[in-house]
């Protein structure tokens, strides 16, 4: 059962080091998931990839995709077997845990103008105080026109941050648990501290607010109909001495998302089956809502290819569902070796180890997981052996220490074959997640072979 670390099979890591580079600055620009939806959307034209409203029909070697509500893309290569037959497709996510600026947002104490914010998605909310914050979103104001926010990420701007108690004053503070030390009602944002000239009240919050509506035209109501979120700011760096690791935000799901949408966009040749990625919204959060997984925008979408390739009706698509089959292509959680104790060793994912599956996730007693079928299983290992490309096996933790979901079985619930895949994180859901670049190499390729086949 001995794997080799993927460092010690490549001669040289030129490759590796090259895949790398794209994905440092797709997640450095990828912030958010409209901005990951923006990105992958550039990437997916630059290869020759074209919008499904522009086709009239569908044949083998086209390339299409669909976007849903600027939160969700799809791409796809049409392969020469008939949709019916399935598709291989590889599901990520591009939404991260963040905090949101509430729809009321703004206020002002003791000369600062601050902002409320909720934050999305697990987090340990004492990892969010003293550092660099980011701004992204959009504002859509009555007419329906929409504004783009982005502050913190170009080094000309400014940053904001949320404060955090000296430790001089601290004592009462540091007998608090972890999870109360940083309360989430205090996960308030620092905008500001000059006072608006000629304003009676509130006249620091009255000054940002200029500031803002001058920069982006728009009104302190205007942020009832708006999406800001708020996030670590700068880019990815390469982590550790020897550049074999990449530090960043949002590596759950990001990095999955890129090689996934790599592996699909850089496809070769005409595959088998209709090759697939789709990006979604809303996992971190239980992938609810018209941007999540459990929307049926990708059912709807599968329709319309019927309907361009050969015919839709109710029982082809059913048909086209359970010929399908799937990575989940989710981040696994990474053998921390500060943090021995969560993980049994045979069962866990080591970074430089390569994609990892998962067979299931879930917690106590594995409720809530998909469990993938063996059959499935053995399918994939072939695959990946007969490529040469290292996969490991893993458990979310050891029996009974926690655990978490994916999207995995969500499509499973529509009769596909699912099983997470995906590459190891430390740090995961942090303000700097790690990867390895070994393994964000080895997915790529992992989910190449996955698509071809
Ligand atoms: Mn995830
Ligand atoms: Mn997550």
């Amino acid at each position: 059962m001995y794997r080799k670390n993927i460092w010690e099979k490549y001669d040289n890591y030129e490759k590796i080091m090259e895949f790398n580079e794209g994905y440092k600055s797709f997640i450095s620009v990828g912030k958010t998931e409209r901005l990951c939806v923006n990105e992958a959307l550039k990437l997916a034209i630059a290869k020759g990839f074209k919008p499904l409203s522009s086709y009239k029909e569908l044949k083998a070697g086209d390339k299409v995709y669909s976007i849903n509500r600027d939160k969700n893309i799809c791409v796809f290569v049409i392969g020469k077997k008939p949709l019916q037959d399935g598709l291989n497709i590889l599901g990520a996510h591009i939404d991260s845990p963040r905090l949101d600026l509430k729809q009321n947002p703004f206020y002002e104490s003791t000369n600062f103008a601050l902002a409320d914010t909720h934050y999305y998605g697990g987090i340990k909310k004492y990892q969010w105080v003293t550092i660099p914050l980011a701004m992204h979103g959009v504002i859509y104001k009555k007419d329906g026109s929409m504004v783009e926010v982005h502050i913190g990420d170009d080094l000309n701007d400014p940053i904001v941050g949320i404060s955090d108690l000296l430790i001089h004053l601290a004592g009462d503070q540091m007998q608090k648990t972890a999870s109360k030390v940083i309360e989430g009602e205090d996960l308030d944002i620092t905008l500001g501290s000059i006072p608006l000239k000629g304003e009676e009240k509130d006249k620091v919050k009255a000054n940002v607010l200029k500031i803002v509506a001058d920069k982006y035209n728009v009104s302190e109501e205007d942020f009832l109909s708006a999406e800001i979120e708020i996030v670590p700011a700068g880019p990815a760096r390469d982590y550790g001495l020897d550049r074999s690791m990449v530090a960043g935000y949002g590596h759950d799901d990001r990095v999955c998302a890129y090689t996934s949408l790599m592996a699909v966009l850089d496809l070769e040749e005409i595959p088998n089956n209709t090759a697939c990625a789709i990006l979604v919204d809303k996992e971190e959060v239980g992938s609810i809502g018209n941007t999540g997984a459990q929307s049926s925008y990708f059912i709807n979408v599968i329709a319309e290819l019927l309907n361009l390739t050969t015919k839709y009706n109710d029982l082809l698509l059913r048909r086209t569902l359970t010929n399908s089959k799937m990575l989940s292509s989710d981040v696994s959680a990474g053998v921390d070796p500060l943090y021995l104790g969560v993980n049994e060793n045979k069962n866990s994912a080591f970074l430089g180890q390569g994609i990892v599956l998962n067979k299931y996730t879930g917690s106590r007693g594995k409720g809530g997981c998909n469990d993938a079928n063996p059959d499935f299983i053995a399918y994939l290992r072939n695959i990946f052996d007969n490529n040469n490309i290292s996969f490991q096996t893993a458990e979310l933790g050891k029996v009974d220490q926690g655990g978490g979901g994916t999207i995995a079985y969500i499509l499973a619930n529509l009769d596909i074959n699912v099983i997470d895949a995906g590459i190891p994180v430390l740090n995961m859901h942090s303000p700097q997640e790690i990867v390895s670049k070994a393994d964000v190499y080895e997915a790529y390729l992992a989910y190449k072979a996955f698509v071809e086949a």
